[in-house]
């Protein structure tokens, strides 16, 4: 048994991922959503142990909480600040790990095998959660350049300070002259979001060259993706990062690490 315990937690597409992925192995077990309150998270993560779960998926709003109540949370999860996976081990105790920025990258890789990350300087929208995972792994792919902006500046700058360079913050008024000369743009922020207002960016600079992702999956093509395949640049959407997170925690439970097809890619998509 697994699940992804959130509130709310019913739009999750991570039991669709793994319960394919369990079908696909022929494994018999199954991948559930566990709507579980903010002040609930304590007592229904030291239970999995007992009702037999190897692990579970965490999304908003525990990915922060959970630190106080694992056992152990590796550097990597430590670093982002924030736990997307649990494993339970032999013993019962509950490890802390973030796939996030795994899936990040390997979902870049799997769209643009030649892709890197010190291509050129890379600009990043936006300073919340999600930037953390996107920002760590960045760097350690060997970013040279990571200008972040971010609407609230302090965010950024607290980033930029947290992590070091290659990161450093410049002010939201210039995140259009920020895609000057950049290799690749990431758009970080919830805008664009289905329900949402598009982002507020100008492409103008961008070199044609570059590399636009947007974490987004919902629409699978933003404003900001379109405007950009419209000037003949390169897009990546969220849904790659969504999959590919999945698979070592998949691995972690069920002793198997699966794969992204065309075809699971297709059975989540007719859910968008
Ligand atoms: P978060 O921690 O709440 O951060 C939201 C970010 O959006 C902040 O930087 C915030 O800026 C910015 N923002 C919000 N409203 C804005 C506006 N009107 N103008 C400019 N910036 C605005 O959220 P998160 O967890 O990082 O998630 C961010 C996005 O990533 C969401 O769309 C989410 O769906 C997506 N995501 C995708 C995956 C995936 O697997 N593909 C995984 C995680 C997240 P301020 O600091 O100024 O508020």
């Amino acid at each position: 048994m697994a699940g992804v315990m959130g509130w709310p937690v019913m739009h999750s597409r991570s039991p669709r991922i793994h319960n394919y992925w369990l079908a696909k192995h022929d494994l018999a077990g199954t991948y559930v959503p566990l709507a579980i309150k903010a002040d609930e998270l304590r007592a229904a993560l030291r239970a999995l142990p007992s009702l037999g779960f190897s692990g579970c998926n965490l999304t908003i709003p525990h990915k922060e909480a959970a630190f106080e109540i694992v056992d152990r949370v590796d550097p990597l999860a430590r670093r982002i600040g924030a736990i997307n996976c649990v494993v339970v081990a032999p013993d019962g105790s509950l490890d802390g790990r973030n796939y996030d920025g795994f899936g990040y990258i390997q979902s870049i890789l799997e769209a643009w095998p030649a892709w890197r990350a010190d291509a050129g300087p890379i600009a990043v929208i936006g300073a919340g959660g999600a930037a953390r995972a996107v920002l760590v792994s960045l760097a350690d792919q060997g970013a040279q350049e990571i200008r972040l902006v971010n609407r609230t500046p302090a965010r950024a700058l607290s980033l930029a300070q947290e992590f070091g360079p290659p990161v450093k913050a410049l002010a939201w008024d210039d995140r259009h002259a920020a895609l000057e000369g950049a290799a690749m743009l990431v758009n970080t922020t919830s805008q664009g979001m289905a329900g949402q207002p598009a982002l507020d960016l100008t492409l103008d600079k961008l070199p044609g060259s570059a590399l636009v992702s947007d974490l987004i999956y919902i629409p699978q093509e933003t404003p900001l993706l379109s405007a950009a395949r419209l000037r003949g640049n390169r897009t990546i959407n969220g849904l790659g990062m969504l999959l590919h997170q999945a698979r070592p925690a998949f691995h972690a439970w069920f002793g198997v690490m699966p794969e992204v097809t065309a075809e699971l890619r297709a059975v989540i998509e007719a859910t968008i």
